[in-house]
């Protein structure tokens, strides 16, 4: 497979989108297997009480086992949760476990609430001999304290859309949200990828609203489209990315493709200064 180009500093990207089911945590796993697979180091950072994204990568996520609600609530070292996921050598997950669910209203009462992932992964990344290239984030679908640890945590904002007829209905709440968080708490962070998702190419509607898409943010929008594909909707359930379940399907090479215009864009500049 091709050898891309590895960023310098790590690439810390929240995938964020306050609908459900448009594809986040689908985007998160398969882009983050897509470039382990491609050569770099790569985290996920399971964010949703949900633990989709857990279950996706294969890792363990009962109840009792260590996780990301450990990190923002009881000041647990990053390292101390990291799951290698059975993929690939360099993928790596951190599960949430049914715990964070409560995580929501116990962050309400706790100092720096809105730091405490950003600490955590602070902290751990400078730790490392080698550091990942790249971390994705899977948000919940909302944007409550959690999300807005990821969106402090990060420098970068992934959207995914799906390409259905409101899909830019509620857009602009989530991009005053991430503008609300660029000027109290995280001057860095910008909007740097958008990935439109479950294309049928078939339908005029999708192509309409992907153009409406393009136009809207020409500089952000991925060329590469993901379409609907049965193979992409199966791999959760046998605990692999479909990088790994079906290498060669529509589904797969969309989203390898889709990783390497990533790492070929590089990180955003941003307006802050370092
Ligand atoms: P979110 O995290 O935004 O809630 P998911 O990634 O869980 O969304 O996706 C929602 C549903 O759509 C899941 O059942 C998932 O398997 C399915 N799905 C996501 N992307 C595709 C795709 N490209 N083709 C077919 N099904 C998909
Ligand atoms: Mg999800």
């Amino acid at each position: 497979s091709e050898r891309l180009p590895q960023p310098e500093k790590t690439r810390v990207l929240t995938v964020s989108n306050q609908k459900g089911g448009v594809g986040k945590t689908t985007t998160a796993v398969n882009l983050a297997a897509a470039l382990a697979r491609q050569g770099a180091r790569v985290l996920v950072i399971d964010l949703d009480p949900q633990g989709n994204a857990s279950t996706a990568l294969g890792v363990e996520h009962r109840a009792e086992t260590r996780s990301v609600y450990d990190v923002i609530i009881n000041d647990m070292p990053l390292a101390d949760v990291v799951q290698k996921s059975p993929e690939f050598g360099a993928l790596f997950c951190v599960p949430a476990t049914i715990h964070l669910a409560g995580a929501e209203i116990e962050l309400v009462s706790l100092v720096a609430r809105e730091q405490r992932l950003r600490r955590a992964l602070d902290l751990h990344v400078r730790e490392m001999t080698d550091p990942y290239h790249y971390v994705f984030i899977d948000c919940p679908p909302s944007l409550g304290l959690l999300t807005i640890n990821a969106f402090v945590a990060a420098r970068e904002v992934l959207i995914p859309i799906q390409c259905e007829y409101y899909a830019l209905e509620g857009l602009s709440q989530l991009l005053k949200n991430i503008e609300l968080i660029e000027k109290h708490l995280n001057p860095d962070l910008a909007v740097s990828t958008i990935l439109l998702t479950m294309y049928d190419s078939r339908t005029n509607l999708a192509n309409q609203v992907a153009q409406d898409v393009r136009d809207h943010f020409p500089d952000q929008v991925l060329d590469t489209l993901i379409p609907r594909s049965v193979r992409v909707s199966e791999a959760p359930s046998y605990g692999q990315s479909v990088i790994s379940y079906d290498l060669n399907s529509a589904g797969s090479l969309s989203y390898l493709e889709a990783a390497a215009e990533i790492a070929r864009r590089g990180a955003p500049e941003t307006g802050a200064q370092q």
